[in-house]
């Protein structure tokens, strides 16, 4: 199943939220939605998934327009909401199968039916790793096991496509690194789209990352592409030299632009964008006699790419 969207906008009010965003979502892609908080990933996800309508333009899920076919859309998409509300009074097992009932009422795939909905709920749970918590309320339950809750609930209706908006927020690094690995696991079969603030995140699930920022996508492309481009646009490069070395004979060599002195043999050199001055370096170095003893191209995080495309 393929997502479609084609010059989003949304106000709240006066405020836009969305400007002109488009993007597409082939079947069985996992895409990572980033930006910082408030650029509007959430409001983009609500409107994929139907639950609030756009200003202006289209979304298409499966070439179905979601505002004139809402519900047979959301039968097909597990949504896990930002900061996933649940009913805390209710019992895990109780919950679920509520949510199972709502899409069997709804029409739901005809496979539910005939396999009964408690075995369902049952198979989901051993699915999402809850079978000690399944009795308890989910009041009683870890925000990790809250979320793996809302994850069941996104996944009981056996969807093609989940939209998780914030899927990690709040959980600590072990509960970070299990449902990862569980929407890694999904991914091989699901359509994903997942929304974040954090690098990393994407760098360990997703084929690509559309990056939003004050409501406009300033980024899409498969995510080593991201960092690679943005890692050669901004060269830095490490060096370490046997002797004391001024930093203004460093800012001769040719495509240098700025020089950062780490210590007296110890430096970062940026180049001009887009250009590799190792060789320019190495040049220098034999034609003034200096020993290199390091020459490194430093590693830029997506992190700092991320920094530098939304700041
Ligand atoms: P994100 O998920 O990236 O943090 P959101 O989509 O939640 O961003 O919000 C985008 C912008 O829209 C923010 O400035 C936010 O304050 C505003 N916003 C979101 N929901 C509403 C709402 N219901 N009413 C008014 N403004 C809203």
């Amino acid at each position: 199943m393929s997502i479609k969207v084609q010059n989003i906008s949304k106000n709240y009010g006066k405020q836009k939220a969305l400007d002109d965003v488009s993007f597409t979502i082939n079947t069985g892609e996992v895409v990572g939605f980033i930006g910082p908080n408030g650029a509007g990933k959430s409001t983009m996800m609500k409107i994929i998934t139907g639950f609030i309508p756009q200003t202006e333009g289209t979304v298409m899920v499966n070439d179905l327009n979601t505002l004139e076919h809402s519900l047979e859309i959301r039968k097909r998409i597990g949504y896990l909401p930002e900061n996933n509300p649940l009913y805390l009074d209710m019992y895990v097992k109780e919950y679920l199968k509520m949510v199972g009932e709502i899409y069997r009422r709804a029409g739901g795939q005809e496979g539910r039916k005939a396999k009964g909905l408690d075995k369902r709920v049952d198979e989901m749970i051993d699915l999402v790793g809850l079978d000690l918590e399944k009795h308890k309320k989910i009041g009683a339950l870890s925000k990790g096991f809250r979320q793996r809750v809302g994850l069941a609930q996104a996944l009981i209706h056996d969807p093609d496509v989940l939209i998780l908006d914030e899927p990690t927020s709040g959980l600590d690094p072990n509960q970070i690194v299990g449902i990862r690995d569980f929407i890694a696991e999904l991914g091989k079969d699901k359509t994903i789209m997942l929304s974040t603030h954090i690098m990393q995140e994407v760098q360990a699930i997703c084929d690509r990352v559309i990056i939003i920022n004050l409501g406009r996508v300033v980024a899409d492309d498969p995510t080593e592409k991201i960092q690679s481009q943005n890692l050669d646009a901004f060269q830095t490069i490490e060096m370490e030299f046997e002797q004391v070395i001024s930093g203004n004979s460093l800012k001769q060599i040719h495509g240098v632009v700025k020089v950062k002195k780490i210590d007296s043999k110890h430096f970062l050199l940026e180049g001009k964008p887009n250009r590799d001055i190792r060789s320019d370096i190495f040049q220098w170095a034999v034609k003034n006699k200096v020993t290199v003893l390091k020459l490194a191209k430093r590693e830029k995080s997506l992190e700092e790419v991320f920094q530098e495309l939304t700041k």
